[in-house]
């Protein structure tokens, strides 16, 4: 009987291998730019048309092939980079397969052009859809030009997933800016239809590289090394991290990769204060020992493997926290003062911010409320400013702010009893500046407010960064906190403390108008004392209708 097995033609194996490699315009460009670089590239031009999905040129000025390579690279393992076993481990360009130039030619119409600069000519070669068509010598400039036309001209099935255009423009404009970020010398332009859409000049520093292509906030410069790993990485503030890591760009070897660990290991670094799913904006480079990572993981080598993944994890994010964590107070001030709107939103202090450290000492406002001995119960909100409660005895109408001011005014005072407040310490140190009589007013009662909690340095003439405020009032804004309790002191002299303990409750207390959820209204609710006997908290009722002892 006739054997089944059979192996596949070459074409065939081709059309299977492109199926890996080359998904979409952008997996093309991520190709021809690899190439282009390993080729020793200093400038690189990238043009598409149609969001590539006609046309896809990637002209550079590298190496060069000579006749002989130019009719071998398109050939199916073809590549100069790799001979053994062993090369592949200490592998350092960005291709070593010998499949993309194949790969692309299998599935679209590819030209080479070529020329090194010490040839005469150079060479054109042409194949369409995997079949040669022709190899003629040609004039050309040195160095390399590759034409992808009609991407997946012969397989259908694949071109209808294709997306829009502008999909893929922005895909491939976004793997350029992978390859340019790490590149900080390279020129790059990149046209879409004819018009300029990234221009990328030579810079010296990666971190140059950063505020020419990710904008200007306040990048932090990391470099490190710590057992034979290198580290160099510039971030964002915490407040900029966004949803998912795709702002944040990964490198091991000068190669781009996706690494989700990697990525968490970042976003740990800067602890409590990038929230669940977000991930700081900006770059990591590693530098690894060759048998610390395997590049030959996926066709499209965009992620690797890392034989010792948690210990990478550990070190990157240890060095990386080391770093963040011993900002000297000019960083923060420099950072603070050039944050924007968006930043403000969320800094220390505002009700929604989560950019708090997590200390393990410090105590929850809400379970450090005195339980209420009887048994009011909260009926409803009304217009974000009264409580309507049953007690008892009688039916109460109370001012919600007020209310929350006086249980916190208890359980600071009761807090204080034990010596001084817990502190909490913010990631994002808050920056202010005082008039000359709060600056008089917080050098007089600077043993008092740090008993209190707070904690600051001088940065300049009454200029002020705030590193701590009291746990028990950490949900309002740094600033308007200690504002407040500077100005009640420099009211009342007579009994400074209780005064400032007065302001803090007061100025963290939830203000009327704002939206305030109902559970946390009935836990509120559930510490107020309003029975005949045991008025301390009388000053929030509104209104008192008895209830009458049945018909
Ligand atoms: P790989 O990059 O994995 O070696 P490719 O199929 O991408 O495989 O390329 C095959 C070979 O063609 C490369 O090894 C290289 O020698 C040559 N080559 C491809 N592109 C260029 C270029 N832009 N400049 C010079 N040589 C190139
Ligand atoms: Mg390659």
């Amino acid at each position: 009987m006739a054997s089944t097995v059979r192996i596949l033609d070459d074409a065939l194996v081709d059309q299977i291998a492109a199926g890996e490699v080359v998904e979409r315009p952008a997996s093309v460009v991520k190709e021809l730019l690899e190439n282009s670089l390993d080729a020793g590239a200093d400038s690189i031009a990238v043009q598409i048309e149609d969001g590539g999905r006609r046309h896809i040129r990637v002209v550079d000025d590298g190496s060069g092939m000579s006749g002989e390579d130019a009719a071998l690279c398109i050939r199916r393992h073809a590549t100069s980079k790799i001979a053994t076993f062993e090369d592949l481990v200490h592998v350092a360009t960005l291709g070593f397969r010998g499949e993309a130039l194949p790969a692309i030619a299998a599935v679209s119409r590819t030209r080479i052009l070529t020329r090194r600069s010490s040839d005469e000519a150079g060479t054109e070669v042409i194949v369409e859809a995997g079949d040669l068509v022709s190899i003629q010598p040609r004039g050309c400039p040195p160095g390399t030009t590759v034409d992808v036309s009609d991407l997946f001209c012969n397989v259908p099935a694949r071109r209808k997933f294709l997306r829009a255009r502008q999909t893929e423009t922005s895909r491939v404009l976004e793997i350029c800016q992978r390859v340019a970020l790490i590149r900080p010398t390279l020129r790059m332009k990149v046209e879409s239809d004819g018009r300029t859409a990234r221009e990328y000049l030579p810079v010296r520093s990666l971190e140059e590289r950063v505020r020419q292509s990710l904008g200007h906030p306040s990048w932090r410069h990391v470099v490190g090394a710590r057992e034979g790993i290198r580290l160099e990485a510039v971030l964002a503030p915490a407040a900029r991290a966004g949803l998912g890591p795709r702002h944040l760009f990964l490198y091991v070897n000068g190669r781009p990769i996706l690494d989700r660990r990697l990525a968490r290991a970042v976003a740990f670094a800067y602890g409590q204060a990038v929230p669940h799913g977000h991930y700081p904006r900006g770059v990591l480079a590693l530098q690894v020992q060759a048998e610390d990572v395997d590049v030959n993981a996926h066709p499209q080598k965009t992620e690797v493997r890392f034989p010792r993944t948690a210990r990478l994890v550990d070190l990157v994010t240890r060095l990386l926290a080391s770093r963040l964590k011993a900002a000297p107070a000019s960083f923060w001030d420099a950072r603070l003062g050039s944050l924007g709107p968006t930043d403000q939103a969320r800094r220390p202090g505002h009700p929604s911010s989560s950019a708090r450290q997590d200390q393990a000492h410090v105590a929850e406002p809400t379970t450090s409320y005195v339980a209420a001995p009887d048994e009011v119960r909260l009926i409803a909100q009304l217009r974000n400013r009264y409580l309507v409660c049953e007690g008892p005895e009688a039916l109460y109408v109370l001012d919600r702010q007020i209310a929350d001011e006086e249980v916190r005014h208890e359980a600071l005072e009761r807090a204080l009893a034990g010596g001084a407040l817990e502190r909490q310490a913010l990631l994002f140190p808050d920056r202010l500046e005082l008039s000359a009589v709060y600056a008089q007013a917080l050098e007089a009662y600077d043993t008092l407010l740090q008993r209190l909690g707070f904690e600051w340095t001088l940065l300049g003439e009454r200029t002020y960064i705030i590193r701590a405020v009291p746990a028990l009032a950490s949900n309002a804004s740094a600033e308007s906190l200690i504002r407040s309790v500077l100005e009640d002191l420099i009211r009342s002299a007579k009994d400074p403390e209780s005064s400032a303990v007065r302001a803090l409750a007061r100025g963290s207390a939830v203000r009327n108008g704002d939206a305030y959820p109902d559970r946390d209204a009935k836990a509120l609710v559930a510490r107020l004392r309003l029975g005949e006997a045991d008025s301390e908290h009388g000053r929030a009722v509104v209104d008192r209708v008895p209830l009458a002892a049945g018909p």
